[in-house]
């Protein structure tokens, strides 16, 4: 049996990056740069007004209420196409090219405006002004590959002027259920059937990650059938599955992905929930198995398939961050797996945040994962902790 550390090691060091494409930058959310961009544009692309008010030269200011005269006006789209000379000045408004000649903007605020002439009651030399490329440079590169794309992302990219975009190749996913009791949602059953969690959950998991899901459906346990299952996902960029990978006598994923080439890295780790986490390649795929409990299988997805999805897709393949938290019951010694207890995470009003683990701890509550928001983790051996200790928990808000 190896850690968690370990699995997740080996995991990053046998899953390589797909190549990239390229895409609209509308359709680039969540997806992970491939490219170093840089600016076909500088920004601002010129020099600009910062506010409304009057574009003047600050020298004519010298003392308080000085009156100069109004010659025209420039509008963010509509500049004022002359010289600002001595003793003038020229209306202007936020985003709207500083005319020639002009090193100041008075705020209107600040001015006192009668026909043809604008009384300056107070100025500030040089300010208002947003110098061309103040925020960068036409050339500048503007984010460097990977990066997983956010809404500021996408703004900077459309501000650099890239209608369009290098990233990673979406990961192709086969996941495939298994087990002789399962069916789908909504499908006719009979009473020994229950319906699968696992396969709607993985899928949401993968597109949640950047990935593209294809649900191969349900296999029962029986070796041919796996067998020719395993050959079908082989095409895809990793194969997941769930259920069938522990040790009892109907659990031959093993086995039959074995006959069809799996080669396998690892298939136990010391963990809770979660034990039997099996890791290969079948013919070059990397395959993840999964427990078929299924908050086993979405933990372990959490903590593998997500890092697995990440290095597809051009990054590091980090184990999800963890925060501290104060402890909000006490919690006995821990054994020989590390524990990943479902918890209520809640702010005590003054930013001090407590994690208080939920009663139902067993690995087929997915109701008691549903409505919980974190995971407190215990190391191997932690001793008993009492409440209010401080704890490492990982948020599920947003990532499961
Ligand atoms: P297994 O790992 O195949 O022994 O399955 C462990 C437990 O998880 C059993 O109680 C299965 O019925 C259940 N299980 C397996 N696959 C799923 C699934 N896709 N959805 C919900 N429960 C499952
Ligand atoms: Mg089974």
């Amino acid at each position: 049996m190896i850690s968690v550390q370990e699995a997740q090691g080996l995991i990053r060091a046998g899953v390589n990056p797909l190549g990239s494409e390229t895409i609209a930058l509308s359709n680039a959310l969540h997806r992970v740069l491939a490219e170093d961009p840089t600016a076909r544009i500088a920004h601002p692309a010129h020099t600009i007004s910062a506010m409304d008010g009057y574009a003047v030269r600050a020298e004519d200011v010298s003392a308080n209420s000085t009156t100069l005269s109004v010659i025209g006006e420039s509008a963010a789209g509509h500049p004022y196409a002359g010289q600002l000379e001595s003793g003038q000045a020229i209306r202007i408004f936020t985003g709207a090219h500083v005319p020639n000649g002009a090193d100041t903007v008075v705020i209107q605020e600040n001015t006192d405006r009668d026909g043809e002439t604008v009384i300056i009651n107070e100025i500030e030399a040089g300010r208002h002004i947003r110098p061309m490329g103040q925020d960068f440079s036409h050339g500048d590169t503007l984010l460097i590959s990977p990066v997983r794309i956010e809404p500021r992302h996408i703004g900077l990219l459309a501000a650099g002027d890239h209608p369009w975009i290098s990233v990673f190749r979406r990961p192709r996913v086969a996941i495939l259920s298994t087990g002789d009791e399962i069916v789908l949602p909504g499908e006719p059953r009979t009473s020994n059937q229950i319906v699968s969690a696992n396969g709607p959950a993985l899928s949401a998991f993968v597109k949640q990650k950047g990935g593209d899901p294809i649900h191969l459906g349900i296999v029962k346990d029986d070796e041919d059938a796996l067998v020719a299952i395993a050959n079908a996902a082989k095409s895809c960029d990793l194969i997941v599955s769930s259920g069938g990978v522990s040790v009892g006598d109907r659990d031959l994923v093993r086995k039959a992905f074995g006959q069809a080439g799996l080669n396998v890295g690892f298939h136990k780790i010391a963990m809770r929930p979660g034990k039997p986490l099996m890791f290969g390649h079948l013919e070059g795929t990397p395959m993840l198995g999964l427990p078929g409990n299924p908050v086993s299988a979405l933990v372990c997805a959490l903590l593998f398939l997500g890092p697995a999805l990440d290095r597809l897709q051009g990054l590091a393949g980090d184990s999800p961050s963890t925060t501290l938290a104060k402890l909000g019951a006490d919690l006995k010694e821990n054994g020989g797996r590390e524990d990943y207890m479902r918890a209520v995470l809640s702010s005590d009003g003054d930013g001090t945040m407590t994690a208080t683990p939920i009663f139902a701890q067993d690995s087929s509550m997915i109701g008691a994962l549903a409505n919980s928001n974190a995971l407190i983790i215990r190391p191997i051996g932690s001793p008993a902790a009492k409440t209010g200790e401080a704890v490492q928990v990982i948020r599920l808000d947003g990532l499961l």
